[in-house]
């Protein structure tokens, strides 16, 4: 084996992967002094996907790890600020007529008394009272006043609450661009043509401008995943979860403001008849778009839901929308998204569809555990062994969690959702779980593993709790005491709204 210190990587592909992976690797090896050669090799001819525009509220941390001005990061990308996820449409509407709807957001308080502010919610029956959001999350207050998670003056990525962003892709990965440029990673505008492979090993990539050879690629090519392909067949590395996710195409448009309205400090998700929209609120523009079944719909049926859910008629869209485009989405991912020197990351590596906004940060999780991974110029195979294991992991964590917005629904007006109420079988022990979670709280050990948990407990209850799966508990605790956690959360939220600025306000100081 070489374990000789590697001198040089090459990245092919300048989407949101293929930068946010050479920041990454560049800051870790070359931040004092530079000790490997760094190159992206990106097709001017070859757009990036262009969607991808929120994101969790660690992305953050990526952002900041990066040494990246968030305000300028903000401004280049003409970004607002979110809080969190509101599903609409996801179950049968309420006995009064109302649409169903639950806020997902980033955070859970925690005030020390014997139970947990969410299991005392449980415990107490208050879903007969109020919406468990608003019950244990102040962003579901921010929201619902317009504010803003955090002041102009704040400090950078830090807010009263955890927040993500909405940002424009093609703006973001433009950035990006410059900065890893400014920081000393080679850019090479060609297009990757061919490449040789030696056993499992890429020994170059041949461009329209030359060759180029490295230690280490990097396969940020998007959905062809053109170098991974070549050094091991695609039907034998994939694992496709199109059972559990049937969604396998998305329209996406992008729309101007209707008269009067504002950008929105949260994503919404909302479900219709065949997936669901998604609506991400930028400082000019609104983006959106319909992920749906392909076997279901075509793409003019799909088109014309979407248009129709934002009240624009056919003679109207070429004045209303400003953008629009089709995509084929595949669902799932590598086995082994590292072979050889070959490692695939971003849109190349695996896929999930985009209801809880984690591309961007499955791409900051990849690049991060690549940075622990990589030994030498020749990684041992039990080390890529565990780069997969844990990828593959992440991804079926993932899987479980996106079909439990679907299999706990109770909606069956078409096909679509008649079927997807059954997709908890192509998880591994999730229909277990979800009975087990009709009598006992849903805790962080029924789903720890050996990956990178990117929900958590807080996370399914918020789904479980939205979607009206509440444990069926009888367990005597003090009501007073359960006061006091509900006393304490309502003094909280008292005093973080009275500080925090509107979002509205926020954005017009951060883009005047
Ligand atoms: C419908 C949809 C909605 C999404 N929404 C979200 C969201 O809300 N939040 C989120 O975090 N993520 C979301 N994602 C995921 C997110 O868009 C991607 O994870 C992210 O953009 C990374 O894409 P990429 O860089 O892997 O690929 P791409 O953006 O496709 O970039 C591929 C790059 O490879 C280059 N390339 C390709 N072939 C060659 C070649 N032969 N030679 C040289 N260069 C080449 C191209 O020029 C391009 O620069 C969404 C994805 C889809 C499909």
């Amino acid at each position: 084996m070489n374990n000789e210190q590697i001198n040089s990587i090459t990245i092919v592909g300048g989407g949101s992967s293929g930068w946010m992976t050479a920041l990454y690797l560049n800051r870790l090896y070359n931040h004092s002094e530079k000790s490997i050669e760094i190159t992206l090799i990106e097709s001017p001819e070859i757009p990036t996907v262009g969607v991808g525009e929120a994101t969790v509220h660690s992305v953050r941390h990526y952002f900041a790890a990066m040494g990246l001005d968030e305000k300028e990061l903000l401004k280049e990308t003409n970004a607002t600020l979110k809080t969190g996820i509101m599903f609409k449409n996801w179950m049968k509407p309420k006995s009064d007529g109302s649409t169903h709807e639950y806020f997902h957001s980033f955070e859970q308080q925690n005030i020390a008394r014997v139970l947990d502010i969410s299991s005392a919610w449980v415990v107490d029956n208050r879903h007969e009272q109020e919406r468990y959001d608003e019950a244990i999350s102040i962003s579901s207050h921010l929201i619902k006043k317009g504010l803003s998670p955090k002041n102009i003056n704040s400090r950078p990525y830090e807010g009263v609450v955890p927040y993500g962003y909405h940002l424009d892709a093609i703006k973001m990965a433009n950035f990006m661009a410059k900065k890893g440029v400014e920081a000393g990673v080679n850019h090479v505008k060609a297009m990757v043509n061919s490449i040789d492979v030696e056993g499992d090993n890429i020994t170059a990539v041949h461009t329209n401008n030359g060759s180029f050879s490295a230690d280490l690629f990097i396969d940020c090519t998007g959905f062809k995943g053109f170098l991974i392909n070549k050094v091991k067949a695609h039907q034998e590395n994939w694992q496709s979860f199109a059972e559990a996710l049937p969604c396998n195409k998305a329209v996406a448009i992008q729309i101007a403001y209707p008269e009067g309205e504002q950008p929105k400090p949260y994503t919404e998700a909302t479900a219709l008849s065949n997936g669901w929209v998604w609506q991400i609120d930028l400082v000019n523009r609104r983006g959106s778009g319909y992920v749906y079944d392909g076997n279901r719909l075509t793409e003019q049926q799909a088109e014309q839901e979407l248009l129709a859910f934002h009240g624009i008629d056919n003679s109207e869209e070429s004045n209303k929308v400003l953008r629009k485009v089709h995509l084929d989405m595949k669902i799932g991912c590598l086995k082994e998204p590292w072979v050889g020197n070959c490692v695939a990351i971003g849109l190349s590596g695996g896929f999930i569809e985009p209801l809880e906004s984690t591309g961007l940060h499955l791409i900051n999780a990849s690049a991060r555990l690549l940075g622990t991974h990589v030994t030498g110029k020749d990684t041992a195979q039990s080390v890529r062994d565990s780069f997969n294991k844990i990828m593959n992991g992440t991804y079926e964590d993932l899987k479980q969690f996106i079909v439990l917005h679907y299999c706990l629904t109770n909606r069956d007006d078409t096909p679509f959702w008649q079927d997807v109420a059954k997709t908890a079988q192509y998880c591994d022990g999730l229909e277990d779980k979800i009975a087990t979670w009709k009598y006992k709280i849903c805790e962080y050990m029924d789903l720890a593993g050996g990956y990178i948990t990117m929900f958590s407990d807080e996370n399914y209850r918020a789904v479980l709790y939205g979607m009206d799966h509440y444990p069926s508990l009888n367990i005597p605790c003090d009501p007073n005491e359960n006061e006091k956690i509900y006393q304490e959360f309502d003094k909280r939220v008292q005093q973080v709204t009275n500080i925090v600025m509107s979002h509205q306000d926020y954005l017009t100081n951060l883009h005047k």
